[in-house]
């Protein structure tokens, strides 16, 4: 499993990126699933440039931050000197992000309301820019945590295709804490399934093998590639 106390100096961060790499090849070997079927995203969200950097040298090319502010002020530089580099949203968004988050992302995971739907709708367009799109469920309906009910998801799906023209890709989400996260899963696979929706979202630093099984296509590893983020450090 990934040791949740990886190292975070900037000089260990490849070999905790090695060490992520190797399970999820082991998970897709035991998964009987070719190891190009899932995308690492690395979750660099409260780490700097110099952070992410070593990342970038060592071959990874998808990152996740949760912020629009703090990507687009870390963002663009690493970009440019990195033009391979694919940028996920990761994190909630507000309708007047959109613009912004349409421009910087190549991904957003977190489309879970009517009004981030016209906004995106719009910017899409506009800009004529076609990230990949998410819905994100709240499998767990914890009142706290953003995304749709399980229930809703497939009128919201429908509404974010015929509604507002959004070609939704996948589904996203993130367990409770306190759960086993494996029908979690499986019920994200399963609504993916039953709506045509081909990318799962899933899987975090302490699960993203169980996710694998589950199908995961796309598994978002913070802490076991950087090391764990400052406690004061936004979620
Ligand atoms: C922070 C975050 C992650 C990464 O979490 P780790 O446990 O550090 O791997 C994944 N997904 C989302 C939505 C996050 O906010």
């Amino acid at each position: 499993m990934s040791d949740p106390n990886a190292p975070d100096e900037t000089n260990s961060l490849p070999i905790a990126l090695a060490a992520v790499e190797r399970e999820i090849a082991l998970a897709c070997r035991d998964a009987r699933r070719e190891r190009d079927t899932v995308t690492l995203i690395a979750v660099s969200k409260t780490f700097g440039a110099e952070a992410i950097e070593p990342v970038l040298a060592a071959g990874q090319k998808a990152f996740g931050e949760n912020r629009v502010q703090e990507a687009k002020a870390k963002w663009p530089a690493l970009k440019a000197a990195h033009p391979e580099a694919e940028l996920h949203l990761i994190g909630p968004l507000q309708s007047n992000k959109a613009k912004e988050a349409v421009a910087l992302f190549d991904a957003i995971h977190s489309i879970d309301r009517p009004s981030i739907c016209e906004a995106l709708a719009k910017e899409i367009v506009r800009q004529g820019r076609a990230p990949l799109l998410f819905v994100q469920l709240n499998t767990g309906e914890e009142p706290q945590k953003a995304g749709v009910a399980p229930a809703d998801a497939d009128d919201f799906i429908k509404r974010c295709r015929d509604g507002y023209g959004l070609a939704i890709s996948g589904l996203m989400c993130i367990p409770p804490v306190d759960d086993p996260p494996a029908p979690h899963f499986a019920l994200t696979a399963k609504i993916a399934a039953r709506n045509g929706l081909t990318l799962l979202s899933m899987g975090m630093s302490a699960d993203f093998a169980i996710a694998i099984q589950f199908g995961a296509t796309h598994v978002r590893v913070g802490s076991a590639i950087f090391g764990h983020r400052p406690a004061a450090s936004p979620p």
